[in-house]
């Protein structure tokens, strides 16, 4: 985490407690994870986008086929992660003009995510 971070985590919590002085030791616990949670969430969206930003932008082939892929655009999608906390995404999303198949670049071998080939 950057020092900005934590700073405004620290002083979120600083404030949190001057409003619950009788909290206890897991409810501080609690407040400060669900801080946290949100600024980890912030930092994995910045790291996911300049990922997919990265991507290469060269021909890409059908796994299925071996076709030429199709730019089909962008995708949203929402991914929760630790801590219940949302993560809004945009995919490259390719398709094959012949078998139908769809992928997104960033999956795959050299992608951060699963292989995942739709019809
Ligand atoms: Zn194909």
């Amino acid at each position: 985490m950057d020092e900005e971070r934590a700073e405004d985590v620290e002083k979120a919590m600083g404030e949190w407690q001057r409003q619950h002085p009788k909290a206890t030791f897991t409810e501080i616990e609690r407040a400060l994870d669900e801080r946290l949670y949100e600024v980890r969430a912030k930092l994995l969206e910045g790291l996911v986008k300049e990922r997919e930003a990265s991507l290469r932008r060269g021909v890409e082939r059908c796994p299925e086929c071996g076709s030429k892929l199709r730019d089909a655009g962008k995708r949203k999608r929402q991914i929760t992660t630790t801590g219940d906390q949302s993560i809004a995404m945009e995919r490259r999303y390719l398709t094959c003009p012949e078998c139908g198949a769809g992928l997104f670049p960033s999956s795959g071998r050299t992608g951060i995510f699963g292989v995942d080939v739709t019809r």
